[in-house]
């Protein structure tokens, strides 16, 4: 089922998410709600999305790219779900991503994203995995557990990089196109 996403002045973006226990990732309405986030990410073109997002203040995030017309330079990531996410920066770099945000409607602007982390995260059935994420993908992964700590990205970025879509598309996609592929070039992905 698509979830409704919780817009910028909600209170429960702001909110730092509570852990999920094992029992509760094992209810089948957890479960549930879990399709539930992916399918509202999907409908939504979203990178990624966290539960705050859809109403909820558990530490839950998918991150998925995959054709998105959103963000048709980003590169493609499996579908990775992360429950009681921990990331780790594995560099002192720094790269500025242009994000936008399912919660924030028509507003880009740029944030400075460490470009190789660690994510320490349990499965949807409660067994922990370790990966390592760089790039322009690791951006996306911190933006999501950004909002597990009630963290929006317009509070990360510089105010005067701010940008609508249309302004976004008609002046500066194409230089961000460019600069991805140098991103990826250096770190992968
Ligand atoms: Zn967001």
């Amino acid at each position: 089922m698509v979830l409704d996403i919780t817009q910028i002045g909600n209170p429960v973006l702001r909110e730092n998410c509570q852990e999920v226990t094992v029992a509760e990732l094992a209810k089948p309405e957890m479960q549930t709600f879990i399709d539930d986030l992916i399918e509202t990410k999907r409908a939504a073109n979203g990178a990624g999305i966290a539960a705050p997002q859809v109403g909820k203040p558990w530490r839950i995030f998918v991150v998925e790219v995959k054709d998105n017309p959103r963000y048709p330079y980003k590169p493609e990531t499996e579908l990775t779900i992360c429950v009681n996410p921990e990331i780790t920066f594995l560099t002192e770099e720094r790269y500025l991503n242009f994000e936008g945000c399912l919660s924030i409607p028509d507003l880009r602007g740029k944030v400075p994203r460490c470009p190789h982390i660690l994510v320490k995260a349990w499965d949807r059935n409660g067994q922990p995995f370790e990966r390592q994420v760089k790039g322009i993908t690791a951006g996306t992964f911190q933006h999501e557990d950004d909002h597990l700590n009630g963290i929006m990205f317009p509070d990360l970025a510089d105010s005067r990089t701010f940008s609508t879509w249309a302004e976004f598309e008609q002046r500066y996609e194409a230089d961000v196109r460019e600069g991805v592929k140098d991103i990826v070039t250096k770190w992968g992905e």
